[in-house]
């Protein structure tokens, strides 16, 4: 049998956090099956790791693999879009090692035209080291010639709406959506209305539920939001000038946010690179605040808040984002707990995923930090071994220390 044993003083489960250690977490064959007080390591564990904190891997709910957010270059982003397969492949790869090294071991990708996500998808269900699981898409989908052609296939009326989404759910873990267009920041309106009215949209997530698929929403403005909230969609992404009427009913169904503050406080906090005048920064302010308010009532409600960081975005790197964003998340005030579990349980408990809860019977699915969250939160940003089943992998260079975006 394949034992190990992990003594820690404190851990976060994924709902709660245990302070009353020294603990012992036994793992037999890759399962957690026990949790006990205890100073002594079990005799029948032939390793034992000292742990400082313990806590389900995160969970990267809303990113774009094939796309490097590290590069701030616009032309040169704008040019890789017609780049060679195989350097979108290794894009893909070098993203999915960044989460990695961030503690993401459960992926969502929100869409891309290519399908590298899928490609990715695969490759992973090859390997046999410790890697991510990867929910994908495939291609989204959208309107013709409207926002989002990196992205999503184009649909024209009804019967080409069902046929795209038949033919994308035959492959895809869950159907994402462009709902709307994009944020014109410095007027603080959406750009363009909506890109599927109401019935539309019913439509597209009656037909992905029959194939039995989850629908996740690129969706801003008010239009938007009332039209996917009243059609059913099961994951609001971004999210932007929500209001009280929309959180009511998003609790009253269960829909979940996804709020993508990264590359929007980005853009706030780098004007300069994307040439932002001040009108244009004051938007961005008054949107950011908008979302950090709407986040704390939403969470109050019991809406479901799930972390995404839109990592691919500009100026969002994959995992550095996610952690970003959970911080982001404690800024508007949710509680510790309930930002950790933002990108651990919600997540994969909304998706119908395996749980990675720190409980006796899951799958070890688990990370070592260096320093407890609940003490700093950049303690996230300083994980020491990932943990799958039976495997460990250590992780030779964390994020580390940066300077946390809450802290501005
Ligand atoms: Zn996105």
């Amino acid at each position: 049998m394949n034992t190990l044993t992990l003594m820690t003083t404190s851990y976060f489960d994924g709902t709660r956090h245990h302070t009353n250690g020294p603990y012992r977490i036994d793992i037999h064959d890759g399962v957690i099956v026990k949790i006990e007080r205890d100073q002594h390591q079990s005799p029948a564990s032939n390793r034992v790791i000292n742990a400082p904190f313990v806590m389900p891997g995160l969970v990267e709910a809303h990113c774009h693999l094939f796309l490097d957010g590290n590069e701030l270059d616009l032309e040169k982003r704008k040019q890789y879009l017609s780049a060679p397969r195989a350097q979108m492949l290794e894009i893909g790869r070098q993203s999915l090692a960044e989460n990695l090294a961030a503690g993401v071991t459960l992926i969502r990708d929100a869409g891309d035209i290519h399908g590298i996500n899928h490609e990715l998808r695969q490759e992973l269900s090859q390997g046999s080291s410790v890697t991510a699981r990867l929910r994908s898409p495939g291609r989204a989908i959208r309107k013709a010639g409207r926002y989002g052609g990196f992205m999503a296939e184009e649909t024209t009326d009804a019967r080409s709406i069902e046929h795209t989404v038949r033919k994308l759910a035959s492959t895809a873990d869950d159907l994402k959506i462009l709902l709307t267009g994009i944020i014109d920041f410095e007027k603080g309106q959406m750009k363009g209305g909506v890109q599927f009215d109401l019935d539309e949209t019913r439509l597209i997530v009656a037909v992905a539920r029959e194939h039995g698929l989850k629908t996740f929403a690129h969706c801003s403005g008010i239009d938007g939001l009332r039209i996917a909230v009243e059609a059913g969609i099961d994951s609001i992404e971004h999210g932007f000038f929500m209001d009280r009427s929309i959180v009511n009913v998003m609790a009253d169904k269960g829909i979940a946010w996804v709020p993508t503050f990264s590359p929007v406080w980005f853009q706030y906090e780098h004007p300069h690179h994307c040439q932002w005048n001040q009108a244009s920064v004051e938007g961005l302010k008054r949107i950011l605040d908008n979302h950090f308010e709407y986040i704390a009532v939403a969470s109050d409600a019991g809406v479901p808040i799930v972390a995404g960081s839109d990592a691919g975005s500009f100026g969002a790197g994959h995992g550095r984002g996610l952690v970003d964003e959970l911080m982001f998340h404690r800024r508007a005030g949710l509680s510790l707990e309930k930002v950790l579990a933002s990108g651990t349980s919600t997540p994969r408990r909304l998706w119908n995923c395996p749980s990675a809860d720190i409980a006796v019977g899951n799958q070890a699915d688990l990370l070592i930090l260096e320093g407890s969250p609940f003490d700093a939160l950049d303690n996230l940003r300083r994980v020491r071994c990932v943990v799958r089943g039976v495997s460990q992998l250590k992780i030779e260079t964390p994020l580390l220390t940066k300077e946390s975006p809450h802290a501005a």
